[in-house]
């Protein structure tokens, strides 16, 4: 096992900069997830790590080896990608077997090693059949089994999971986590989709635009995100971004006002007629029932014209309209309430976690 570790790498594809800045270092061990919307350098800097691509300037270092001229198959790193890439002519057995029989393994070493993998992706039974005679989310096992018995020192995984169905996704994702925890290999992991790169990842790299946005413990970029683009990108449904200006006690948002206490005004510190995006995330809006009664809490509530009520069991999704701009609002609230769309609602905003762009 290994870290891996790039430095001020850059790709241009002629005159297109695809990444640049690149820099980060993944200890040995950790599970690392390459997250951001598509076309933001994901896959090239993964495939620049694996040698399937050439940075045109920078470095790229696997342990302590400056890896920029080994080719690809020297590196000592196995890739999954989205679309398994198995081969369909040989059976769940060989393919697995495949990346040990080139590198002239032992037999006796390879049958052992694919059935210990077998086992572990619960693939025994399947071992006979070719690739055509298995479901996606099997086949999706047999390239995973593929990359672990090779017992490379770092694992990179493309998008794995974006060809499964969602119950299958979730159910492969679990199984993948397990078998980090077990393994323990350095893992760099691409995906377009926060949730995976939530639940997964020890670190996220956000990306936009070939350039880093944040390094960071999901919970901690969820939680402080470094600009407007990470805090929209990552949360189902996404942060609440609201155009606003900043009056010298709290904020205009179209035709309402709410004010802020004096010490988040402090916190902000702002210049009065300042435009601002305010953001708020949906799970911190609350349904205020009791409106004329909460003189206490009455400073930060907004007005919406409810355009849509989706009950979703635990909770209900509603959107309203912020009457004077064009933000349609998400919030998650109690299913307790009886909301319609139509209705006048009061929502109350928890200041605290206020974001200001
Ligand atoms: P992502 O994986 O995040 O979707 P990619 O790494 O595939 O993004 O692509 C990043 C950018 O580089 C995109 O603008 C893409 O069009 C460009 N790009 C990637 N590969 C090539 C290539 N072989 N030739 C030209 N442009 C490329």
């Amino acid at each position: 096992m290994a870290n891996v570790r790039l430095e001020d790498i850059k790709r241009r594809f002629n005159n297109v900069t695809a990444i640049e800045d690149i820099t980060f270092e993944v200890p040995d061990g950790e599970f690392w997830v390459l997250v951001g919307p598509s076309g933001c350098g994901k896959s090239t800097i993964l495939r620049t790590i694996a040698g399937l691509e050439t940075a045109t300037s920078g470095k790229l270092y696997i342990g302590d080896t400056l890896m920029n001229d080994i080719p690809a198959r020297q590196r000592d790193v196995a890739m999954v990608f989205q679309n398994y890439a198995l081969y369909p002519h040989m059976t769940v057995a060989e393919n697995i077997a495949f990346g040990l029989q080139m590198r002239q393994v032992d037999r006796k070493i390879i049958r052992e090693r694919v059935e210990t993998v077998a086992r572990s992706l619960s693939l025994e039974n399947l071992l006979d059949r070719k690739p055509k005679q298995l479901s996606g989310g099997q086949q999706q096992r047999v390239a995973l089994g593929r990359a672990i018995a090779r017992q490379p020192q770092v694992f990179l995984l493309d998008e794995p999971l974006s060809n499964l169905d969602a119950q299958l996704r979730d159910d492969t994702r679990a199984e993948l986590k397990q078998l980090h925890a077990q393994l323990g290999v350095t893992t760099v992991y691409v995906t377009h989709d926060q949730v995976e790169a939530m639940t997964l990842a020890d670190k996220i790299v956000v990306l936009n635009r070939g350039k880093i946005q944040q390094i960071g413990a999901p919970q901690e970029v969820y939680a402080h995100p470094a600009n407007q683009m990470i805090a929209t990108f990552l949360g189902n449904p996404p942060m609440n971004i609201m155009p606003a200006i900043y009056t010298n006690q709290g904020f205009q948002i179209g035709e309402q006002h709410i004010f802020c206490p004096i010490e988040i005004q402090q916190k902000l510190n702002l210049a009065p007629g300042k435009p601002v995006d305010l953001g708020i995330r949906p799970e911190c809006i609350y349904v205020n029932e009791l409106l004329s009664s909460q003189n206490n809490t009455r400073d930060s509530l907004l007005t919406t014209h409810l355009k849509v009520v989706e009950p979703l069991g635990r909770e209900i999704l509603i959107k309203g309209n912020v009457p004077g701009t064009s933000v349609l609002l998400n919030a998650q609230v109690s299913p307790n309430v009886n909301l319609r769309v139509g209705d006048r609602l009061s929502l109350q905003l928890d200041l605290d976690c206020l974001f200001v762009f």
